[in-house]
């Protein structure tokens, strides 16, 4: 399948939907990044971050604010909000049995969400799981790489789970790997996602935002400052 992209402020969005840039992960090796405009925000301020994105196998809109953005620009694309498109990507390889490795989230909630994925998909071959909250990332790296999964979910926040999945790609060549945020507190139990109508229409983030107040502080500075951006780069195109 051959991929195009869009570009928003010099970073590559793959122009897929849902069902398509899960063909394609599932056909391909790799990083896949769900990006979104704190993401981009943290890059252009980080060369290496920006190689990351730049260097990853697929890149897919999570959240309404690049949604917007690439309106802004022209671009008509539908979110792929990470968390959906991890748990289609477990039941796939699920599906054929394939071994996949989860990394992320505090001990008793990875717990949780491994027993529940399990209860949940069948024929999932979950061959490794570990929080998130160890010293040593090559330890943990090796540990993955010795049982050979073919999926690898890394939950740890980002920028962290994108610095970690570059590293662990160059020597799990022949996998696919995905940072997912928080997925594995809902998939635990322990965070709840929006209602179904705050999802349709983009407001994820208003009631994220609510709900954990403290994430103001995060949200409220980037989301105008990166559409501000958007609209800067809109007017220098003409
Ligand atoms: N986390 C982790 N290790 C860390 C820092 C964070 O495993 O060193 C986990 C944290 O427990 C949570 C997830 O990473 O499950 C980050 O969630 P958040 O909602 O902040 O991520 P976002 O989706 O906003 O990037």
């Amino acid at each position: 399948m051959s991929k195009s992209s869009v570009k928003i402020l010099g970073y590559g969005v793959d122009d897929y939907d849902f069902e398509q840039a899960l063909d394609y992960a599932q056909n391909s090796a790799g990083q896949v990044v769900t990006i979104n405009p704190e993401m981009i925000l943290t890059a252009q301020k980080s060369p290496e971050f920006t190689r990351i994105i730049n260097e990853a196998e697929l890149v897919i809109p999570d959240g309404v604010g690049v949604q917007v953005g690439l309106r802004i620009l022209g671009h008509k694309i539908k979110r792929i909000p990470g968390i959906e498109f991890g748990r289609s990507l477990l039941e796939r390889y699920a599906a054929s049995g394939k071994p996949v490795a989860l990394v992320g989230a505090k001990p008793q909630i990875i717990e949780a969400a491994v027993n529940n994925l399990k209860n949940e998909i069948p024929n999932l071959n979950i061959v490794y799981t570990h929080d998130g909250y160890f010293i040593n990332d090559d330890e943990i790296i090796n540990e993955i790489v010795s049982v050979s999964p073919e999926l690898v979910l890394v939950a740890l926040g980002s920028p962290k789970q994108e610095f970690f999945i570059s590293k662990l790609k160059s020597l799990l060549p022949q996998s696919l790997m995905i940072g997912l945020g928080g997925s594995f507190d809902v998939w635990g139990g322990f965070v709840k996602r929006a209602p179904k109508i705050c999802q349709r229409f983009g407001l994820e983030w208003l009631y994220r935002t609510l709900k954990e107040p403290q994430r103001f502080k995060r949200i409220f500075p980037t989301l105008p400052l990166f559409l501000l951006k958007v609209l800067k780069e809109k007017i220098s195109r003409g």
